[in-house]
Formats: structure tokens, C-alpha cells, sequence
């Protein structure tokens, strides 16, 4: 197992830190305000026709992957997906709360401007959003005392929430008195666990995002097919639990760093799969040596790593090059989080620190930096992005601009026990 276990690793580094030129703005760069997250997801279907699709970010220049070969499926009614990874770029601002909506006018005057730059895409995404909203819904319509197996998604604001409002969270389906109401997490639950759901009475609703649930079935056919199927991603993730479990025979889970030392029985039969929060890079680089080694390995047939994912990594890797520091808002038990604090440093952020909200905020952390890149991850709600930027501003960062890279325009509809 390498050190990138998002449940076990440090998530904070810095290096030297300077203050940059402020003189070269990038163009996809404007100061705005904080966006209406309201604009940027649509809030959930009504119950449509319970599919989705993803429309991720086509403001220019985009290079879907998505489109070629990959039938998106259902997922027992309630969703189906699709996904590429549009790649465009982008400059957009609402003239909210911003400081003039003029456009970007950087300083640079001997250290005086101290900046933000809010990365977008960040916060909650489109599986998140829909399971955070059913369990809302589900307290509407049963009323205080519904479980939810596993944090509903990893961020413990969201479910200390989701707790004051009537959640019970439980960590297995045997802890639920009988016949009570269960939902499932967005990371997915294995067939075990929907048995053992169904041998208690528990009347269940699923909130697996339908990405992931893609996952599950690229699973199903691929050891349907006799394939051996080596699932990169992190052990003990409820993700990757979830995965194995459709074919725990078939699959083995192995990390980034067991590329060259795993050992398989048929070379000739044998595919991959990934967690869907994996940083983009490292799995293309394990896939590339799995594939050295095993030139017949199979491809899933769309890409694993969700739009979400890319999206948040690239745009963050497009801010880190000028920041001195990136914050990065999220749990240390959220593997996308985690993902980009290192895919920040990797970028050449100066240091990027991971932090639940506001008050993990050191201020040593701000000495000699002029500007911080915010970003969040998958999970979080975007009040906690604003608590953090209210306080840089309050501390003498008095230029927030936002740089929008991708605009995202994906939703699910809600699971159909509570539409
Ligand atoms: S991060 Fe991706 S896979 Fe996970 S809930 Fe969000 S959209 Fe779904």
C-alpha cells in the first residue's frame, strides 16, 4: 500500500514561498464575485425520466473522451450516466459580490496587492448533490430517524448537518432496528450489503452516484467475461469495497504503487478498473506500467475517473503555477481532497494545505505569500469556500478574482423513492 491512502496520509506541505510577479494575468483569469452555486448546478430533476447526462464544461476547445464506444447504463432505474472530460476554458463572472466586475487589473506594485484566486470547478458535484438531497428528502418524508449506512459523502460538516437535522448514521445495515428506512452512501454499497438490507426488512434508497455505479457494472461484465480485473484504488475505501464486491472473486485491488510487483494468473486475460477520485496523472502512469508489463490488459470501456475529479484537478492544476499557496477545502477522509493537494504541489504551488473549514487556517501559514488559490473538494458545501475567503479578505488579501475553467452543467435525478 503507498502513502496516498487518503485516510492516513499528510495532506498539508509548503515549500519557499515568495511573492510572485502579479504582473502576468492569465486570461481565463477575471475578478468577480462568488458565483451563485445555484448557476452553476442546476438543483434536481423532479423526477423526470431518472436519467442524466453530463454536459461538463463546453466553453471552448472541448476534447471529450467520453463519446467513443461507451453506452452509458442504468443503474436499477434511477440514473444513468455519461461522461467525458470536456476541456475548455473559460472566463466568467456574475458581478455578484464582486469588487467592480471591471475585469482583472493586477497590481503588481512592490507587494502591496495580496490576491485570491478562486478555483472553478470546485464543491460539490453532481453525485454529492443528489445524494446530500436525498437524504434531505428522505427526512421530509419520513421524518427525523432515517439511517444512512457510512457518511452520505466524506465531509463531517455535511453530515454533522444531515445528523441536527434527524440522520442517523450508521456504519453496516445490522445496526438498523428492523424495518426502518437505510440510505445508501454515495460511494455505493456491494450486493452483500443490499442482501443483508433485504434480510433485515430495511426499506433502502439508494444515493450511489450513478458513476459510480457505471463502475459496478463495467465490473459485472468484465468477470462476466472471464477477465481478471485489477481495481486500482485504495483499500478500504467504500468505493472500492463496493466495486470489489460485484465480483470479489475477480478482482483484486492493488494501489499506484503495486504496478510492478503485481503478479496475475493470465496476462492474456486481464483488465482494469479505477476508483473514480484517483489522481488522472498517477493512473495513467500505473496503467501505462501495468500495461508494459501486461501488453494484452484491457481498457474499461469509458474512462473510471469521474468528470468531477478531472475537472477539480485540472482546474486547480491551471491556478497552482501562481500561488504561493493553495488551500484546499475538504475532510482528510475525502480521496479527491486529497488528490488535489498533491496534484497543487505537483503543479508547482509553492505549498497547498488541506483544511475542514476556516478555523484550520494557521497564520503562519500567510507569511511572505501574495496569493492563495481556494479550491474544494467534491463534497463541500461552497459556504465553507466563502467563510475562508471572507477571512483572507479580512486579513489583508484584498483582490478576489475567480478562475473559471470548466463549467459544469451535469445533474442526476433523485433516486425514484424520493422524488
Ligand atoms: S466525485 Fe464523481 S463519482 Fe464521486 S459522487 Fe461526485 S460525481 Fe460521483
Amino acid at each position: 500500500m503507498t502513502s496516498r491512502d487518503s485516510r492516513d496520509e499528510t495532506v498539508g506541505q509548503s515549500r519557499s514561498s515568495f511573492c510572485p510577479d502579479l504582473q502576468n494575468p492569465d486570461s481565463t483569469v477575471e475578478r468577480v464575485g462568488f458565483l451563485d452555486p445555484a448557476s452553476r448546478f442546476a438543483p434536481q430533476g423532479d423526477g423526470g425520466d431518472g436519467s442524466a447526462e453530463q454536459g461538463d464544461g463546453r466553453s471552448s476547445s472541448v476534447q471529450g473522451d467520453g463519446g467513443e464506444g461507451f453506452a452509458p447504463q442504468g443503474d436499477g432505474g434511477d440514473g444513468s450516466a455519461e461522461q467525458g472530460d470536456g476541456r475548455g476554458s473559460s472566463v466568467q463572472g456574475d458581478g455578484g459580490e464582486g469588487d467592480g466586475g471591471e475585469g482583472f487589473a493586477p497590481q503588481g506594485d512592490g507587494g502591496e496587492t495580496r490576491r485570491v484566486i478562486l478555483v472553478s470547478p470546485r464543491g460539490y458535484c453532481a453525485g454529492v448533490d443528489r445524494a446530500v438531497a436525498t437524504v434531505e428528502r428522505a427526512l421530509d418524508i419520513h421524518g427525523p430517524g432515517v439511517y444512512v449506512r457510512k457518511e452520505i459523502v466524506h465531509n463531517k460538516h455535511v453530515v454533522n448537518t444531515l445528523r441536527g437535522k434527524g440522520a442517523i448514521f450508521v456504519d453496516e445495515v445490522d445496526e438498523v432496528p428492523i424495518g426502518s428506512v437505510v440510505v445508501f452512501s454515495a460511494h455505493g454499497v456491494s450486493p452483500a450489503v443490499r442482501i443483508a438490507a433485504q434480510q433485515r426488512n430495511l426499506v433502502t434508497i439508494d444515493a450511489t452516484c450513478p458513476l459510480v455505479t457505471k463502475v459496478h457494472k463495467e465490473a459485472q461484465r468484465l468477470a462476466k467475461a472471464g477477465l481478471e480485473i485489477l481495481l486500482i484504488g485504495h483499500e478500504g475505501h467504500e468505493e472500492v469495497e463496493g466495486t470489489q464486491g460485484e465480483a470479489p472473486d475477480s478482482i483484486r485491488i492493488i494501489e499506484q504503487g503495486d504496478a510492478d510487483t503485481v503478479e496475475v494468473a493470465d496476462p492474456a486475460r486481464l483488465a482494469w478498473l479505477s476508483q473514480t477520485t484517483l489522481s488522472v496523472d498517477e493512473t495513467r502512469e500505473t496503467v501505462a506500467r501495468l500495461r508494459s508489463r501486461f501488453p494484452a490488459l484491457t481498457d474499461p470501456p469509458s474512462q473510471d475517473i469521474c468528470y468531477a475529479t478531472q475537472n477539480r484537478q485540472s482546474a486547480v492544476r491551471e491556478v497552482a503555477p501562481q500561488c504561493d499557496l493553495v488551500l484546499v477545502v475538504g475532510s482528510a477522509n475525502s480521496s479527491n481532497s486529497v488528490r488535489l493537494v498533491e496534484v497543487a504541489l505537483d503543479a508547482g504551488a509553492r505549498g497547498a494545505q488541506l483544511i475542514d473549514d476556516v478555523t484550520q487556517i494557521i497564520p503562519e501559514w500567510m507569511s511572505d505569500v501574495c496569493t492563495v488559490g481556494v479550491t474544494s473538494g467534491a463534497s463541500v458545501p461552497d459556504y465553507l469556500v466563502r467563510e475562508v475567503v471572507d477571512f483572507l479578505q479580512t486579513s489583508g488579501f484584498n483582490e478576489v478574482i475567480e478562475n473559471q475553467c470548466i463549467d459544469e452543467t451535469l445533474t442526476f435525478a433523485l433516486p425514484p423513492e424520493v422524488r
